[in-house]
């Protein structure tokens, strides 16, 4: 139990606030301390009532994650400072971001907002572990990489401490730090973090399995201590006698490491042979350290043998994570492989310590560059990897799950909800993203609050706002703007849709010249009109009536030339009498809701409605307008639903004969992965398996993905469903559904 003693407490608190300026101080020289004083006194303040789990003061939390990030990372005043305060927004009312913004500055404020945004499974162990989301926050939150380093030495000094937590939420904790950020500190180049962070989280989620192999380390560590002097005893003497200022020890594997190659290899504790490394660092000048380090390797090879092909030169190819380093493996005296690493000092505090100590480095040899533009490199350098790692930075990640990041972008809604898009995504992608209505309606976007255009590509952490008009409509030079196959596809649909709708209008126009002509609007006569016209299909003269480049007067000069076409005694319908008696297609009427209204029916002709398309099997209605032919619909039918409020007396209520004879036009939409001979076997199941008649077939591919409308002749909804069904089995279609609506020609 935590005994409270004020007076203790205030010495150590002080003490502990001295080791952070040490820290500080030994890593970057002596500093104005006056802003990092007021950010502790403030800290001190915000959590002076508080204490954490174990029954120690709040403050020192904040006071021991700034020390490590002042030493152990490296960081400077603002990251301290921003590390004093990474708890106080949080959790006292009195202290908001506008406030830290007043006082210590819009970068401060910036930092701190971002820390206080991450919630993970340590400040919320009650809700379930999203490291998933929180991974996408810390880097969409990253526009300033210390948000990240700030959270890691968080959860590295929240891990030191984790025994206060009750077990599971040990546990849940453990298991996030070890798929989120010990991956990150290995990504960073922060290897001593990164260690300590398994060997916690392994402590806390095996602690057997952790206290077996802490205990043999420990039971052989003696003897090979002995072993070590032996080993190293020749290669001292002759780097002493070539005058090498050097240093030389050994240094243990982390136990997360020792079980992780225990479970790779499958082998006992005793099998592990590189359960240590010696480590030689050499004292070298910048323009020095290759040939030093080779010369180093030649004498440790002029006394052990090397392994072949262990040897690994990250001096001369550095990791992207900006390791460097000699290793090589040579058999001891006593037939062991010990590996040694060789590198310079300045190697070596890379290899700990990361970027931040390679930037200390680096000021020695650029003297002209300021410190804190200095640190603006390496944070950059840092944001460079964890974004877009190349292709060499992939090879030697061990930890494939962060790379899926360099191909996505992280970006915010209005309300600041995250949406993950593939790289190379536009606003445009991100409007049908959210909802395939708001990307075709939409006009422009605001990204970061500035107008922008629909084809501008998106960076993590933007913001986008939407502007969508009614008006709103797809252009063709939106599949230019569009990056993903979704929008793509819903682009095309949509310029379908268009020109379906314009096809119509055509249509609608041109049966209005020919009823002007008394000509009968058959499909007969507007084929031959078109032939007349020079089209191959009707569409295109749809399209070009539409478009009043063709009007009743080129009618008219038709039936001047052909008279055929007015004499053409073609009929659209056939009367539904000749149907009853040859017994099958539709069976009219069942129960007429107005008998009254009731049409003659030996004298009605029926038609099959293309907005719907119905098929024996769905349940129908006949609309009965005065003088023209009986539409049949299918009872759900949209239009259907409108002429039965608007028109109740001209309905007729329709069941379909039983009779299987005849045909009816459907339309079915398939989508799959495109692959070799896909039309080859969609077509085979039709026509081949099913023995249906094809009337057109249409495909587009968009990526790697495919639709495919097809039209064709069945006798009833069995029929299509057979079809649906046969279709799905084909290898890459996923999808296979019967349209109701559809054009002519697609
Ligand atoms: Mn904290």
């Amino acid at each position: 139990m935590y005994e409270v003693d004020p007076i203790l407490e205030n010495k150590e608190i002080v003490k502990r606030y001295r080791g952070l300026l040490r820290a500080w101080s030994s890593n970057k020289g002596l500093r104005d301390k006056n802003k990092v004083r007021e950010a502790f006194e403030l800290a001190k303040e915000a959590h002076k009532t508080m204490r954490r789990r174990s029954g120690e003061p709040y403050i020192y939390h904040p006071l021991e994650v700034a020390r490590i990030v002042a030493g152990d990372i490296g960081l400077g005043e603002t990251a301290i400072i921003c590390a004093l305060l990474h708890d106080v927004v949080e959790d006292n009312a009195d202290y908001s971001t506008d406030f830290i913004r007043k006082k210590f500055g819009e970068k401060v404020a910036y930092i701190v907002d971002g820390l206080t945004k991450i919630k993970d499974g340590y400040e919320r162990p009650e809700s379930s572990v999203q490291a998933e989301n929180i991974k996408k926050m810390l880097l969409t939150l990253s526009d300033d990489v210390r948000v990240i380093l700030i959270k890691l030495a968080d959860r590295l000094h929240n891990m030191r401490t984790l025994d206060s937590m009750p077990d599971y939420k040990q546990k849940n904790i453990a298991a996030e730090t070890i798929y989120l950020y010990s991956p990150l500190a290995h990504r960073l180049g922060l290897y001593a973090i990164k260690s300590e962070l398994e060997d916690l989280a392994l402590k806390y989620t095996e602690p057997e399995i952790y206290n077996t192999i802490a205990l043999k380390l420990q039971e052989t560590e003696i003897a090979r201590a002995k072993f070590i002097q032996k080993f190293i005893h020749p290669i001292k003497r002759d780097l002493t006698l070539k005058g090498i200022s050097f240093e030389i020890d050994s240094r243990e594997k982390s136990i997360f490491s020792i079980y992780k190659k225990m479970q790779v290899k499958e082998i006992p504790f005793e099998e592990v042979f590189d359960i240590f490394a010696v480590r030689i660092i050499v004292d070298s000048a910048f323009e020095l350290e290759k040939i030093n380090c080779w010369q180093v390797y030649s004498i440790v090879t002029d006394h052990y043998n090397p392994k072949l092909n262990r040897l690994r030169d990250w001096i001369s190819t550095p990791k992207a994570n900006g390791y460097e380093s000699l290793h090589t493996t040579v058999m001891s005296q006593t037939g062991q492989w010990v590996e040694v690493q060789i590198r310079t000092r300045r190697m070596h505090e890379i290899a700990e310590r990361g970027y931040a100590a390679h930037w200390k480095y680096k000021q020695l040899t650029d003297k002209d560059k300021s410190q804190e533009s200095g640190l603006d490199l390496w944070l950059r350098k840092v944001q460079e990897i964890l974004r877009s790692p190349d292709s060499n930075a992939l090879s030697f990640l061990d930890d494939i799950k962060l790379t899926l990041f360099s191909d996505e972008v992280f970006v915010f809604t209005p309300k600041g909800e995250i949406k993950s898009l593939p790289a190379g995504s536009t606003v445009l992608d991100f409007a049908y993203n959210i909802h395939t209505h708001l990307g075709n309606t939409c006009i422009a976007s605001k990204v970061n609050r500035k107008l922008s255009p629909l084809n501008l590509k998106l960076k993590s952490g933007d913001q986008v706002e939407i502007i969508s008009s009614k008006k709103g409509n797809p252009k063709e030079e939106w599949l230019s703007y569009a990056f993903t196959a979704r929008a793509k596809t819903y682009i095309k649909e949509a310029l379908r849709e268009q020109q379906r709708s314009v096809m119509s209008e055509g249509r609608h126009k041109l049966e209005g010249y020919f009823n002007e002509l008394s000509i009968k609007f058959s499909r007969h006569n507007v084929n031959r009109f078109s032939e007349y016209q020079g089209f191959s299909n009707q569409n295109e003269l749809f399209l070009k009536v539409a478009k009043d480049e063709i009007d009743i007067n080129h009618v008219r000069q038709c039936c001047l030339e052909h008279d055929t076409l007015i004499n053409e005694d073609f009929r659209a319908g056939r009367s539904l009498n000749q149907f009853n008696t040859s017994g099958h297609g539709v069976e009219l009427p069942a129960r007429p809701t107005r008998p009254t209204m009731m049409p003659d029916l030996d004298n009605l002709e029926f038609t099959i409605s293309h907005c719907c398309h119905p098929l024996p099997g769905d349940d129908i209605v006949g609309y009965a307008p005065a003088g023209s032919a009986l539409q049949v619909h299918r009872t759900n039918c949209p239009e259907a639903i409108e002429l039965m409020t608007r028109y109740a007396n001209k309905m007729v209520y329709a069941r379909w004969s039983n009779s299987h004879l005849n045909t009816f036009l459907a339309g079915i939409k398939t989508t799959g992965i495109d692959r070799k001979s896909m039309i080859f076997d969609i077509i085979q199941v039709i026509s081949e398996k099913l023995a249906l008649n094809i009337r057109s077939f249409h495909i587009e591919t968009s990526g790697d993905i495919f639709e495919s409308y097809i039209s064709l002749y069945v006798h009833d909804t069995i029929d299509i469903s057979r079809l649906s069904e046969e279709l799905k089995t084909i290898n890459g279609i996923s999808t296979a559904v019967r349209m109701y609506k559809f054009a002519l020609n697609f």
